[in-house]
């Protein structure tokens, strides 16, 4: 039996038998790790804690001749437990787990993913930034590090930078000048969408969320980065319609 230790966030929890949980965990080294933890709903597990629902963790994890995952030891590192007090930012960091548990690969690096969850989590924590700014910043940025990136930099047509408005096609993710008609379904932007959306894919990893964006802009915002993961992921979110019946 080979043994390995491994950080990360819980993503889901099934309920499995009587008291047991099986686990998806976001790590940085390995990706989706789906792990069982025998008797950890018991009130007494010492796996309790750590294999619940968004919680950040360290895992000692047996690995069986046949590749079955067991959680054998593991140690909370931070349970983002004033998320509980507020039901609009624990909606929206159980939409980020579906997320994740949706785009992020399984057994290959997660790279930048990881830190980005926990940024997201930790700031919805918090509850001082606008929820909205730290939902679009988490979708296009996941998507982007998920092998969506959409493509700002230039008018896809043309290669003209900016112009006083442009148009985004949410379903391809090209951007194009005023003056070039895309070949796909578009919606007109304003430059403030643009710059917003080039922050969120370009900036520093622990920059992603820094930025401001307000009125119709940020609502387009809103909208575009929702609809972009949706089509590049394929995926109803269940947990995002959680989100938006608690935003009412
Ligand atoms: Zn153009």
């Amino acid at each position: 039996m080979k043994m390995i230790r491994v950080e990360g966030v819980v993503l889901r929890e099934q309920p499995i038998k009587e008291q047991d949980r099986l686990v998806t965990i976001l790590t940085k080294e390995q990706g989706l790790l789906r792990a069982f933890a025998n008797g950890a709903r018991n009130p007494k597990s010492r796996n309790l804690a750590a294999t619940s629902l968004l919680t950040y963790g360290s895992f000692s994890v047996a690995e069986s001749s046949s590749g079955t995952l067991a959680i054998r030891e593991s140690e909370v590192k931070e349970s983002f437990f004033s998320l509980r007090e507020n039901l609009v930012a624990l909606s929206l960091a159980q939409y980020f787990a579906e997320v994740a548990a949706e785009l992020a690969p399984a057994g290959d690096p997660a790279g930048e993913m990881l830190p980005l969850l926990l940024n997201a989590i930790h700031l919805l924590s918090l509850g001082k930034k606008d929820p909205v700014i730290i939902k679009a910043g988490f979708e296009l940025r996941f998507c982007a590090l998920a092998g969506f990136m959409p493509s700002l930099v230039a008018c896809a047509s043309c290669g003209t930078y900016e112009s006083e408005t442009m148009k985004f096609c949410p379903v391809s993710g090209r951007l194009f000048c005023e003056n070039c008609t895309p070949p796909e379904t578009f919606v007109p932007v304003s430059l403030s969408v643009v710059y917003a959306m080039r922050h969120i894919c370009f900036s520093e990893p622990n920059r992603v969320f820094s930025f401001k964006i307000a009125g119709e802009a940020k609502e387009q915002l809103e909208e575009l980065s929702e609809r972009y993961l949706r089509v590049v992921s394929n995926h109803n979110y269940k947990t995002l319609n959680f989100y938006k019946t608690m935003k009412r």
